[in-house]
């Protein structure tokens, strides 16, 4: 690649150096016509990103070959460096490791199902939130994650499934879960303007469905309310894991800001604006949170403030290095779900992958 004088920002530590997936068209058409090059160059590249999910300048053959490394270098520098790749599940569910320009490491997780494949992604590198049960948790907030790194994770799993490297055969990538590394609604902008570049049609998008995205919250009330302003489509989902409000402000510390009634609340008013149901996390801890009164206490209150608008995912803990805590017994398991569901509100278990290889949910630490 040709060395370029670095015409754009001097370096800004911790932000990744400038990238399409952050321009608007506009922004991005200036910056090619910077370099010298004709303006419709910017939707060229951004075919290529979004569209054939490339970054390789030889792959560009529409360009002509003494422009593409300068625009490439110059718009859609490489991101990360993947340091790891681990698979279990016969290979269905599949963990990478990811360096960024600064050294950060952040992960995601691609997971293969019949009929569709889900990736768990990253909006912050570490988190600051500090749920004692998660690793991520434990580890401290490093910084956000701008739009192109959320995105480029997505770039990355949509061409793994187009080339058929999970088991299978080639498939479309189809879901996205922000519930890897980090409190997306802490990184609110960003994460906004990524579901935006991750599900708008090519070329201004990955073309993926809000309705098949994911948003997973701590509850950060005013942070839910501006993104119920946005009038998008995603899922919400809300990472309760009590219904009472003393356990949980040791459980989510961020509780002691924002009570289960505000959360449910503001929950409700994302349900009412776009008609989706609210997903409720809850990772279940024996002798913790899995009791039947929580049980249902936890159907009462969802039923009063979100009626049939809630769903509620039971998590079985996966326990942390150094966690004191474990998973509940299955039959303490099947009658939390049972009382919830005969309380009125939807309750399943969700599927725990990855576990062998510490991709599992809230294990997500980027130890190196
Ligand atoms: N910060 C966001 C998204 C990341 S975590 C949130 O908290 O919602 C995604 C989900 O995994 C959350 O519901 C989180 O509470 C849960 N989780 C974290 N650690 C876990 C663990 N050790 N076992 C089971 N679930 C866990």
């Amino acid at each position: 690649m040709t060395s370029l004088p670095l015409v754009f920002d001097a370096p800004r530590r911790g932000l990744p150096p400038r990238h399409l997936v952050d321009l608007s068209p506009d922004e991005r058409r200036a910056a090619v016509a910077e370099l010298g090059e004709k303006p419709f160059r910017a939707t060229q590249l951004a075919n290529h990103y979004f569209g054939r999910l490339t970054v390789d300048p030889e792959a560009m053959t529409d360009i002509p070959a003494t422009s593409r490394d300068k625009l490439v270098a110059s718009l859609m520098p490489s991101l990360f460096t993947v340091i790891r790749k681990v698979t279990c599940d016969e290979g269905t569910t599949r963990k990478t490791l990811l360096r960024a320009h600064d050294g950060t490491l952040i992960e995601s997780v691609l997971m293969r199902y019949p009929g569709r494949a889900t990736l768990c992604i990253s909006s912050q590198a570490g988190c600051g939130m500090a749920c004692p049960f998660c690793a991520t948790g434990q580890a401290g907030l490093t910084r956000n994650l701008s739009t192109a790194e959320i995105v480029d994770q997505v770039r990355m799993g949509a061409a793994a499934m187009r080339d058929g490297e999970l088991p299978g055969g080639p498939g479309r990538l189809s879901n996205i879960v922000f519930m890897g590394m980090g409190e997306p609604l802490a990184n609110l902008r960003r994460v906004i303007d990524a579901v935006h570049r991750i599900c708008d049609p090519v070329p201004e998008g990955l073309g993926i469905s809000q309705r098949s995205v994911t948003v997973s919250t701590v509850g950060l009330v005013p942070a839910i309310r501006k993104l119920t302003d946005e009038g998008l489509q995603v899922r919400l989902a809300v990472s309760l894991h009590t219904p009472d409000d003393e356990l949980r402000d040791t459980l989510v510390p961020v509780n002691n800001r924002w009570k289960v009634a505000e959360v449910l609340e503001a929950a409700r008013d994302y349900a009412d604006k776009t008609g989706r149901r609210v997903s409720i996390e809850y990772a279940l801890i024996r002798d913790i949170n899995d009791h039947p009164w929580r049980a249902d206490l936890l159907a009462k209150l969802l039923r009063k403030y979100l009626g049939q608008l809630a769903h509620v995912n039971v998590i079985p803990l996966n326990p942390t290095p150094g966690s004191k805590w474990d998973a509940s017994p299955k039959p303490v398991e099947r009658e939390f779900v049972r009382r919830v569901n005969e309380g009125g509100v939807a309750c399943t278990v969700r599927d725990t992958r990855g576990q062998e290889i510490a991709a599992a949910c809230g294990q997500l630490a980027a130890e190196g």
